[in-house]
């Protein structure tokens, strides 16, 4: 099996689900070419355990995320039997926009690969797992979190092609805006608000949480589609993005089924909400019966303290 895994990046720097790509890859054996656009982390790359070869592929177009420009410089890169990319947004879009380039099925949020060769994912808002029996060459997206990191220790060589293409000045700038924070699909810890943080400006008061723990900042779908400023890429729940973080915190949510759909297989929850009775409760670990207005300031605080020391 041949795999070429098309690596993933945040702010500048190689994002660690690119070494659980690896670590998929490679229990299927074969040889793995990882792809990393822009060049970002080429050097890391090579040195994960079971890469066979680096290409670092450097461009303008690269600067911010542009999707056609990106899979028209990559698509003519990506050769072999798999071609694998993390499930994050922008994986999800790259991914596919690769396969069409390229002729060939997708098959998003994978969860586990088999032998022989089928896959799996979760369905209807994670109460069904369904097995997909695919055929090579095939695109597959993997759902962060799922397979074991490949370990260091690697020493491939990485080959670097320069590609340029033109993307809008106003895109960049708009895509630029959107990726400058975690995406909660990936992000280990989440803190989301619901209609009970009152306004789209309140949520700076998850984002000044966020910061401290390094979240990434969700939402639920009566936030979102209260306030426009809100963005759907923010949505956890049924019809939004479902998420395995170590931590999820739901602030002024109250735990509609639709979103604890999305949610509910965190490894710890922890609620905030001035109603005693709301059903987030039912699922979380931890409450804090109380208005965000008072428990946020504290809990932010106290958790700089904690990891300060
Ligand atoms: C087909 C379908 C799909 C859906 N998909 C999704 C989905 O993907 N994701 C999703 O989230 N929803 C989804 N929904 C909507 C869902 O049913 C709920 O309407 C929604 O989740 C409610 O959002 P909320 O908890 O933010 O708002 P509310 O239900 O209005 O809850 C607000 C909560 O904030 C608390 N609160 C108010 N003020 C404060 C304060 N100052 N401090 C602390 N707490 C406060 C209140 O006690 C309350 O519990 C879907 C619905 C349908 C029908």
């Amino acid at each position: 099996m041949r795999t070429t895994v098309i690596s993933e990046s945040s702010n500048g720097a190689l994002h660690p689900v690119t070494a659980q790509l690896v670590g998929a890859a490679s229990s299927l054996g074969g040889p793995i070419t990882v792809i990393c656009p822009g060049g970002v982390g080429s050097s890391d790359v090579s040195h994960i355990s079971g890469v066979t070869k680096v290409i670092s592929v450097e461009g303008a177009c690269f600067e911010t995320y542009d999707c056609l420009a990106w899979s028209t410089s990559l698509s003519p890169l990506v050769e072999g039997d798999l071609i694998l990319s993390s499930s994050s947004a922008i994986g999800r879009e790259l991914i596919s926009s690769i396969a069409a380039a390229k002729g060939i099925p997708v098959v998003q949020d994978v969860i586990s690969l088999k032998d022989g060769f089928s896959v799996t994912r979760t369905i209807y808002s994670g109460k069904a797992i369904e097995e997909v029996v695919i055929s090579s060459p095939c695109a597959i997206s993997l759902r962060a979190n799922s397979f074991e990191s490949a370990e260091e220790g690697g020493n491939a060589e990485t080959t670097t092609i320069d590609v340029n293409q033109e993307v809008s000045v106003a895109v960049k700038q708009a895509l630029a805006r959107a990726s400058e924070r975690l995406d909660v699909s990936e992000a280990e810890i989440i803190i989301s608000g619901g209609r009970g943080m009152g306004s789209p400006a309140n949520f700076s008061h998850l984002y000044e949480v966020a910061d401290v723990l390094g979240a990434a900042v969700g939402a639920s779908r009566a936030a979102v589609d209260t306030w426009d400023e809100i963005p759907h890429s923010m949505q956890v729940g049924q019809t939004g993005k479902t998420v395995t973080p170590n931590l999820y915190i739901a602030v002024g949510i109250s735990g509609a089924i639709q979103h604890l759909a999305g949610m509910r297989s965190s490894k710890f929850i922890l609620a905030i909400n001035k109603d005693p009775e709301a059903p987030i409760f039912g699922v979380a670990d931890y409450g804090i019966v109380s208005t965000w207005e008072d428990a946020l300031p504290v809990l932010k605080d106290h958790l700089a303290e904690l990891l300060s020391n």
